[in-house]
């Protein structure tokens, strides 16, 4: 068995991310360090397909895919499902699956019995790379995403890459976008491998020390923000339904490189080196033409004033001065749209 571990010392909680070829054995292992009377998996239909069958015979809730089932009725089947096999205080949630799985099991394991302990075990690249780690847990409103949420640590993170090999092509280079946006925030190893446990490894130990430094994202946390203003936006324009997530931060990480030229705060030289980790990842759909020539840029900026991390008439964006070495801007949005012009 080949496990690399990292510590994520969140404020709130510490607990250890595994990398390990046997995820299996090593839920095993954390649910009997845990001490967990019982434990359930919440999952999703497509991953109960490819995985269901390596449960083991443990309770399983199987939710249907889809950022549009991200909803307060879900949480409540959930809790349902909790209910029904017994859940108490000292149970044990595992959320088997992507971003979404992780976000909505995380959310009704904050606030069922005010609170039970879980463990994220991504199978998605976004998951693994970023979202798994740190905490965040919610659901989405009409009214728009993730806006009902918890900060609520795992207990655990346990990360196998052979779950990846299922996964669409679609999804690996989303999170490849994610991937990317760790290289730009100094993790200049990423460049330099292509192994994906590796990969893994570098953004896992990246997040852990933004997350221990600040937990609840009222400082550095928010630089994980960079291409993501710009990124939630662009999903948004097109009702979440032409860019998923990575492909809206990939293309918000260029405009984000661009704004930061445009403003004298990114050097030209640092824009190429990110571009071009990008274009070797595989990120070149939306690249091949300018995102300018087909963005309608000016529309993202009202779309950027409703984001919840911005108030009153100004947007904080996340530029990048160097490779390492990101900073918050702070522009309003008149002055984005005399940019945009
Ligand atoms: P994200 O982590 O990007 O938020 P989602 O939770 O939305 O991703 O999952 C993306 C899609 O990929 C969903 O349809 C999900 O069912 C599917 N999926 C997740 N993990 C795997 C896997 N390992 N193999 C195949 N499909 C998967
Ligand atoms: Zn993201």
């Amino acid at each position: 068995m080949n496990t690399k571990t990292l510590t994520v010392n969140a404020a709130s909680r510490s607990y250890d991310i595994a990398i390990t070829d046997s995820g299996f054995v090593s839920l095993r292992r954390v649910l009997g360090e845990l001490g967990a009377d019982n434990a359930v998996f919440v999952t999703d239909s497509n991953i109960a397909g490819h995985y269901g069958a390596q449960l083991g015979g443990s309770p399983v809730l199987a939710l249907t895919p889809g950022e549009e089932n991200k909803t307060l009725a879900g949480i409540e089947q959930i809790y349902h499902f909790f209910t029904a096999q017994k859940l108490h205080r000292n149970s044990v949630a595992v959320a088997f699956g992507g971003g979404i799985v992780g976000d909505m099991t995380g959310f009704a394991a904050a606030t069922y019995m005010r609170g039970i302990r879980f463990v994220q075990m991504p199978t998605t690249l976004v998951a693994c790379v970023d979202s798994s780690v740190g905490g965040k847990t919610g659901v989405n409103l009409a009214e728009g995403k993730n806006l009902v949420g918890a900060f609520w640590q795992p207990s655990a993170v346990i990360i196998d890459s052979r779950f990846l090999e299922t996964l669409p092509e679609r999804e690996r280079l989303a999170g490849m976008a994610e991937v990317v946006k760790y290289f730009a925030l100094g993790e200049r190893k990423i460049a330099e491998t292509t192994d994906i446990s590796e990969l893994i490894y570098l953004c896992c130990k990246a997040k852990a020390a933004v997350v221990a430094e600040d937990e609840l994202d009222t400082g550095a946390r928010m630089t994980l923000n960079f291409g993501h203003t710009f990124g939630h936006a662009i999903e948004k324009y097109y009702d979440y339904k032409r860019y998923n997530h990575g492909e809206a931060v990939a293309i918000g990480m260029r405009l984000a490189l661009e704004t930061g030229q445009f403003l004298g705060v990114t050097p030209e030289n640092v824009t190429h080196e990110v571009i071009k980790l990008m274009t070797k990842s595989g990120l070149t759909y939306n690249l091949d033409v300018s995102a300018r020539a087909f963005l309608p840029l000016r529309e993202l900026v009202p779309l950027m004033l409703g984001d919840k991390k911005n108030s009153g008439g100004s947007i904080k964006l996340v530029l990048l001065e160097d490779i390492g070495k990101p900073v918050m801007h702070e522009i309003s949005a008149k002055e984005l749209e005399e940019l945009f012009k």
